[in-house]
């Protein structure tokens, strides 16, 4: 079964711990994204699963075997980078033949697997040509092809779409995730781009300074985030995060929020909420809705920019010196210095204790 499983994985440079005791357990057929920003540990993670990074703790097993101290080539991976070296001199159908030179196989049964993969990634025209006489799209797509051709225990893919033009990244991404479903392979895609993570990843694991964050379905990730960093780096715009206190529960919540009195239902969290303490209330730009009157649930902001972004228009309000972003139909006219009441719904409120971690509502 190709699969891969990481245990306590860690890798140390010097006084700097790059990757802190990773936990991963990827299923033959998953595809698992590793996200988060730049210098988490990503890139390190991946390299200690491919071999080309030793660990400094823990173990990697590739297809139930523990590959610690098995080469690149033995653990028997398709690895995927950004940058696709294609061997200049060479068609796009040798490129595709030359990792199956290795195999002992005959000149027939070479030009056959070459014929079916190279179908399966639209490349059966370009077969005669040179790299350099290939669009980017098509470049990476022959990337992508080498390293399914050779039937490997899995794939590890390095940020790879970031070299694409936007277009073609999400015809890509597209067409990637339809190729990996058919092959019941372990694989592992490091990508810093979440729309990227959300499409193509089966789950997807949240990185930070190392560790794991959460772990989850796109959509639980998305829903449920497990606290405020989670919260506030998946979604765009980005989710509001506004520090309240809770001033009293009596069937109510009342939260002192941006410099107001906000009353929020929140009845099923009575019991793991506590008066006087600080929360986050969390609440992403599109669960919130301008009304036309203040409610006792409405937080009163004034827009500060308006940015229209097609079928939706972005506003940028201020409320005690809080940052709010909200998201309204482009057929809402609004102004910006205009005061607006934004309603904020019980069952779309996300709520973080003081640790960071969700409370679940
Ligand atoms: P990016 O998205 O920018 O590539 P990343 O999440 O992939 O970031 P890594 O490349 O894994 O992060 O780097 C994690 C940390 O380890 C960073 O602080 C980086 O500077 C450090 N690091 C990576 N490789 C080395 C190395 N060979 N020697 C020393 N430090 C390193």
């Amino acid at each position: 079964m190709s699969t891969i499983e990481t245990s306590n994985l860690t890798k140390r440079f010097g006084d700097l711990t790059a990757v802190d005791g990773v936990d991963l357990d990827v299923a033959a057929g998953e595809v698992l994204c590793l996200l988060g920003p730049s210098g988490c540990g990503k890139t390190t993670t991946l390299r200690m699963i491919a071999g080309l990074e030793n660990a400094t703790d823990g173990d990697v097993h590739i297809a139930g075997r523990r590959v610690n101290d098995l080469s690149p080539a033995e653990r028997d991976i398709a690895m995927v980078f950004q940058f696709y070296a294609l061997y200049p001199s060479l068609t796009v159908a040798e490129n595709l033949a030359f990792p199956l030179h290795a195999e002992k196989m005959t000149k027939a049964e070479i030009d056959a697997r070459v014929a079916v993969v190279a179908g399966k990634l639209a490349l059966g025209d370009v077969l005669h040509r040179l790299p350099n006489h290939l669009a980017e799209g098509e470049k990476q797509r022959v990337a992508v092809a080498r390293s399914i051709v050779r039937d490997p225990n899995c794939f590890l893919f390095d940020e790879p779409l970031s070299r694409l033009d936007v277009e073609l990244r999400m015809a890509m991404r597209g067409q990637i995730k339809e190729i990996l479903s058919e092959l019941s392979k372990a694989t592992v895609i490091v990508t810093h781009d979440q729309l990227e993570a959300l499409t193509m990843a089966d789950r997807i694991a949240v990185m930070r300074d190392g560790r794991i964050e959460q772990i989850a379905t796109p959509h639980d990730i998305f829903a449920h985030p497990k606290n405020v960093f989670v919260a506030g780096f998946i979604g765009t715009p980005q989710m509001n995060l506004l520090e309240g206190q809770l001033l009293r529960q009596n069937g109510q919540a009342s939260f002192a929020l941006a410099g107001q009195e906000v009353s929020l239902e929140l009845h099923d969290a009575h019991d793991r909420l506590h008066a006087g303490e600080s929360y986050t209330v969390g609440i992403r730009p599109r669960g919130l809705e301008p009304l036309s009157e203040a409610a006792p649930g409405s937080l009163a902001a004034t827009v500060d920019l308006v940015e229209p972004m097609g079928a939706e228009t972005l506003l940028h309000l201020q409320a005690d010196d809080q940052d709010i972003r909200v998201v309204v139909d482009r057929h809402r006219v609004v102004r910006e210095g205009e005061r607006l009441h934004l309603g904020l719904a019980a069952d779309k409120l996300h709520l973080f204790g003081q640790n960071g971690g969700r409370i679940e509502l």
